[in-house]
């Protein structure tokens, strides 16, 4: 079976979802590169080739060995953790048809793809185990990431002709990845630290030889047994009397340990213990202490947590297309086990309920992949146009041509990320159990194999950012960029009335979603100011900023924190609706996925906005009783800022 081949929404992305162009331009530098495809069709047909050939091997070799890797532990002896041969095995084949390289430059040894077949690798993967590729994502990710760090800091060297990198601080790194020789980690929770970064306590410390050693625990660190950590630690304490911030933090790279002339370990960091987990049994998942360890300084000092978000964001991403891969499993063993069960005179598939299940699992699975390559596609263009600006010799239109993209692509990126990291992992969760549903109670033997993906996804909306996390930081960006230009919230506004009044039918309906996210916004935002806002012109972003100065965002920022999850949802909703709009513009075959999503996303939509808008206040003032006047007074405006008020259609109409 081959998961590449028999997929058709993911064949349809390769075929005529995805614009190449800039990408494969951007990633053999201007089509300049030494053993550059001579067109960008070549290069294409080269990422099918290999999507095949993933799709084929682990289809036929991965997937079928499902239950030797659900007994797989990884178990530490003496200090080293062990993996179970089967692992071992799949994740050296996998090496062999060139995964550890995969969108590591050719001068660096690798294939040079883009990150996003890099990504629909790992979809692919996941669809066959997900232990096996979060453990092959941390060899060819963290070699990027190390890439990506150098060209970043300024230590990484480019001749222009013919275009390639000639050095780059983390060889070492990349050399050993690729080789299949190494591979790495992403070193941040701490017992007493996880979603709140702020509270990291290992240290970084800066010897007066003016090299650096890290000394504390990192904890769940998933394929934290082999040699290169990126760790974050605290390097800088807050000034007297303030608590500690995300500012004091840095980045570090720390080898596990360094090999002797005589090829003997040095060890320079411990492996103390190995999780026994609800899923993803065959990873490893790892606690690490570091007692003075040597250590490189990645990028500046106190901008750690920056420097972690870039590998961060990757890793959302990363998460997007793990749960697309557990998500297409599951439906496709419900889909199979529905067509074949016998109930009262007919088939379970031919019943009302079970059908819709197995279609909305299909709708949401196609809506979520949908968002997953847009943000891929931002992500990747945005990091690419730094390398490609920096180092190529470009002519003035073509850098400001490129400059200007990669600005749309970072605000495209930074929306879109967190929105797929939410999205993907809460349905992955609920098609999971719906897929146990859909099995009955062979669903729940572990025998069937339907159970374990569930298990596999309950870890997605925790990892990398939980699900709560990913919906503060959304409200945040959100509501402190209509703060930043309320003059533009205004007119997304009205476009979006506008158009879902008198657009075309599929806008029409699209622009509708985006209305209802807008108007959550509104409301929030009214409310969290009450009647201070409500008189606020709205063409006066000085107004505005003065407004919200001298705030406490913990306290007053209550309400929509409260509602954080909700806004995601219909922001979310709204995402995935304008990304399937965009594919019917290219294909209009594809208006029949649109449709399907817009049909659960609409009453979703409105129930979401009736939530935030009709509850809320018995819980905040039980947690807060100081909150109750201000959120009383704010309540009389609820009204009125769900209905654009008058002055919003007279502000975009100028
Ligand atoms: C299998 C596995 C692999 C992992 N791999 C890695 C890895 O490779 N590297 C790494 O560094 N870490 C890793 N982790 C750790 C993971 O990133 C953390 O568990 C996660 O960030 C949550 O942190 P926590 O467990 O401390 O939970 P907490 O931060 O204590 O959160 C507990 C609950 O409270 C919620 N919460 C917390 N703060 C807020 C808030 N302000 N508002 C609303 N809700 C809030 C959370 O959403 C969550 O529901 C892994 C964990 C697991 C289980």
């Amino acid at each position: 079976m081959n998961f590449y081949g028999d997929n058709a929404d993911l064949r349809w992305y390769v075929e005529r979802g995805v614009d190449w162009d800039p990408l494969v331009r951007l990633t053999e530098y201007e089509m300049k590169a030494p053993d550059a495809p001579g067109s960008v069709e070549e290069a294409v047909a080269g990422y099918r080739d290999i999507l095949g050939l993933v799709g084929g091997f682990v289809g036929d070799e991965v997937a079928p060995r499902w239950k030797e890797l659900l007994h797989a532990h990884p178990r530490l002896v003496d200090g080293a953790v062990v993996e179970a041969p089967v692992v071992r095995e799949i994740v050296e084949q996998l090496g062999g048809l060139g995964l550890f390289g995969l969108n590591v430059p050719r001068e660096l040894g690798g294939l040079n793809t883009p990150m996003l077949v890099f990504q629909l690798t790992q979809e692919l993967i996941a669809r066959a185990d997900t232990s096996v590729c979060a453990h092959v994502g941390f060899h060819g990710g963290i070699a990027m990431a190390a890439l990506l760090y150098s060209v970043l800091e300024g230590t990484t060297t480019f001749t222009a002709d013919p275009p390639r990198i000639v050095a780059t601080r983390f060889r070492e790194l990349i050399d050993e990845i690729v080789a299949g020789r190494a591979w790495g980690s992403m070193d941040i929770t701490e017992p007493g630290a996880g979603s709140d970064m702020a509270a990291l306590t290992t240290r970084g410390e800066q010897l007066p030889d003016g090299t650096w050693v890290v000394t504390g625990q990192k904890i769940f660190i998933t394929s934290g047994h082999g040699r290169w950590h990126f760790v974050v630690a605290r390097t800088e304490d807050p000034p007297a009397g303030k608590p500690p911030g995300l500012g004091g933090l840095s980045l570090f790279l720390v080898p596990a340990w360094e090999w002797a002339a005589d090829g003997e370990k040095v060890w320079r960091a411990a492996f103390t213990g190995v999780e026994e987990k609800l899923g993803h049994t065959a990873s490893a998942t790892v606690t690490i202490n570091f007692d003075r360890s040597p250590a490189l300084l990645v990028g500046a000092r106190g901008r750690g947590f920056q420097q972690m978000l870039v590998l961060m964001n990757n890793a959302r991403i990363g998460v997007g297309f793990e749960s697309l891969g557990v998500a297409e499993a599951a439906w496709r063993a419900a889909k199979a086990y529905a067509a074949t069960r016998p109930s009262m005179g007919k088939t379970i598939d031919r019943h009302e309920m079970i059908a819709e299940i197995i279609e909305n699992m299909q709708t949401d699975i196609q809506g979520v992949r949908a968002l997953g390559v847009s943000a891929c596609w931002h992500e990747e263009v945005a990091q690419k146009v730094e390398l490609v600006s920096q180092f190529l010799p470009l002519s003035p239109e073509r850098k400001a041509e490129l400059l200007a993209q990669q600005a749309r692509s970072r605000r495209r990126s930074r929306a879109l990320t967190p929105l797929l990291k939410w999205l993907a992992s809460e349905r992955c969760v609920e098609i999971a159990r719906q897929a146990i549903q859909v099995h009955g109670g062979s669903g729940y033997i572990v025998e069937t194999g339907v159970e374990r993906l569930l298990r596999d996804a309950m870890v997605f909306p925790i990892y990398e950012g939980t699900s709560q996390i990913q919906a503060l930081m959304v409200m945040k960006d959100t509501l402190l960029g209509v703060v930043k230009q309320p003059r533009m919230f205004a007119r997304d506004l009205l476009v979006a009335r506008w158009t879902s009044l008198t657009g075309p039918p599929l806008e029409a309906r699209v622009a509708g979603l985006r209305l209802q996210a807008l108007r959550a916004v509104r409301f929030l935002l009214m409310r969290l100011t009450g009647s201070k806002l409500r008189d606020l012109p709205l063409t006066s972003p000085g107004a505005w900023k003065a407004a919200f100065a001298n705030w406490d965002p913990k306290r007053d920022f209550a309400l929509a924190m409260l509602h954080a999850e909700r806004l995601i949802s219909l922001l979310a909703d709204a995402a995935v609706a304008e990304a399937l709009l965009d594919q019917v513009q290219r294909d209009p075959a594809r208006a029949e996925v649109l449709v399907r999503w817009l049909e659960r996303a609409e009453p979703r939509a409105r129930w979401k906005l009736d939530e935030i808008v009709s509850t809320g206040t018995r819980l905040l003032t039980a947690l807060d009783p100081a909150l109750d006047t201000a959120l009383d007074t704010a309540l009389d405006t609820a009204p009125a800022v769900v209905a654009e008020p008058v002055h919003v259609a007279a502000v975009a109409a100028k």
